[in-house]
């Protein structure tokens, strides 16, 4: 295992790389002046580049070939084998893309990132839109370089969720539409639950305190990860045993802290928990973020807005905020927690129209690769998807199309993958509600060992180490299915609206 061993020990120094790169864009979204934008942008292209460079090598291809061998009489499954695997699947990939485009498309993406920022916060499309012209030209050249089967944009769909085809996330999602618009229209009709009692003064810290006692019970380990504020809640990760997690606080809605840190932490989670030596390995991380996301969604909606959640928290919540919530019921609470309203913000949604949220960015991607949808055009097509899918139309442009910072990052094809993960959130709840007897019970009861335990063993600690496929046919026996999350929405909601 020579050549195996030389291989991890330059895998190892790619990693540190890429999470050299990570540290700053985390710096960059966190505490990073607005002043260091610009040396930032060259610093992360320089890294991308070298990174890329180090992967593409021609001795890694060696390296890879001669490991190959040796670890042919392995298990398939041994770690080993699934490093050469994984590794020669990111690095074909590599090799299609030049190392001049990667570097272009870190700095370019840097720029935009903070032009969105800017133009967000000044209700200013007109200031990003050569951002983002810029950014599609670039990501529209790295997908023709990757190359496809069937559409563009598979090829951009497959660096988040690997293996998966736009005509498969279409069809998922044309099927799952038709329900989701029945489902609304029959919650429109039932008197609106009153959730004004999460639209009091709530103190900054003690929300941010609140939050974090509550992922600390979770077993979000914080020797191993903390939590800082951004525009745009994300999570990231440099090693196992360096996950960050960030939020942001609204004082005068309670939801938006608390159930971001809940998500976020399901992401940090997540990383806290693929096993350390995977570390510096191409198997360190998620395997896909439909995978990903259905961690952070589990932990936000399954178990964060439920019955039994709040049965065990409302009253420790009251106590933090004696004067706002003094007066509210346990019953009111959760009504209110899970109200289903059509709104403007994705990541403020309820569980029902986000997915229509998703849909929407979806469709316009689709138009925008195949380049049958101008950027400068691109506010009105949101704003008439709006209209069309949720009867609203955003009054302003930095609560419609500048809403979320992914197309600034150049991440196009990832948006799919947050319905992917509801979905799958509640297949594999389901699985470990079946395993584990009692999970409602020790909800109720503030025990989220077992459950965490139940990820651990079949979700968190294989890391990259099997497919998003694989992972959901060893634990569940088949493979992506609307069904669960839609019956679990049906009995949810059909009992909060008395349908
Ligand atoms: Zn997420």
């Amino acid at each position: 295992m020579q050549q195996f061993a030389r291989l991890r020990e330059r895998l190892g120094r790619i990693a540190d790389v890429q999470a050299a790169q990570a540290v700053l864009s985390w710096d960059q979204e966190t505490y990073m002046p607005t002043g260091g934008g610009g040396a930032r942008a060259h610093q992360l292209a320089t890294l991308g580049r070298i990174g890329h460079e180090m992967l593409t090598d021609d001795e890694i291809g060696v390296l890879l070939e001669s490991a190959a061998v040796e670890v042919a009489s392995l298990d398939p499954d041994s770690d080993e084998a699934r490093i050469v695997q994984v590794t020669r699947r990111d690095r074909n990939k590599a090799v299609r893309v030049p190392a001049s485009l990667v570097a272009e498309l870190a700095r370019t993406t840097a720029l935009a990132q903070q032009a969105w920022a800017q133009a967000r916060s000044r209700d200013d499309f007109a200031s990003f839109c050569p951002h983002l012209e810029r950014v599609l030209e670039l990501t529209v050249q790295k997908a023709e370089a990757l190359g496809y089967d069937e559409c563009l944009y598979d090829a951009l769909l497959d660096e988040y969720e690997p293996d998966m085809k736009a005509s498969e996330v279409s069809a998922v999602f044309t099927h799952l539409r038709g329900e989701l618009v029945l489902m609304v229209e029959a919650i429109a009709e039932r008197p609106a639950p009153d959730d004004t009692c999460l639209r009091r003064n709530f103190s900054a810290a003690a929300q941010w305190a609140f939050g974090e006692a509550v992922i600390t019970d979770f077993g979000f380990d914080f020797e191993r990860g903390r939590q800082d504020r951004s525009a745009h809640p994300f999570s990231t990760n440099f090693s196992t045993t360096d996950v960050r997690i960030t939020t942001r606080v609204d004082e005068n809605f309670l939801p938006s802290a608390l159930f971001g840190t809940l998500h976020e932490a399901g992401h940090g989670m997540y990383e806290q928990g693929v096993d350390a030596s995977l570390d510096r390995t191409g198997l360190a991380g998620g395997t896909s973020l439909g995978i990903h996301e259905s961690q952070s969604r589990l932990w936000e909606n399954l178990v964060g807005r439920s019955e039994s959640f709040w049965a065990y928290y409302y009253p420790k919540l009251q106590e933090q905020f004696p004067d706002q919530l003094g007066d509210v019921d346990d019953a009111t609470f959760y009504r209110a927690v899970n109200c289903v309203e059509p709104s403007l913000i994705r990541v403020e949604a309820d569980e029902i129209t986000y997915n229509l949220h998703v849909m929407i960015r979806f469709e316009l991607e689709l138009d925008l690769v195949a380049g049958t949808l101008a950027v400068s055009d691109l506010p009105a097509a949101w704003n008439a998807k709006y209209e069309e899918a949720l009867g609203l139309t955003p009054p302003i442009d930095a609560d419609g199309v500048l809403q979320d910072i992914h197309w600034s990052f150049g991440l196009m094809g990832y948006f799919p993958t947050y319905t992917l993960g509801n979905l799958v959130s509640v297949q594999l709840f389901n699985q470990a509600a079946q395993d584990l007897g009692d999970l409602e019970g020790q909800i109720g009861r503030g025990e989220f060992a077992p459950l965490r335990g139940w990820l651990h063993e079949h979700v968190y600690r294989h890391g990259r180490k099997f497919s998003a496929q694989e992972l959901l046919q060893r634990i569940t026996g088949g493979g992506l299915d609307a069904g669960p999350w839609l019956d679990y929405a049906r009995h949810k909601f059909g009992a909060l609206y008395g349908i």
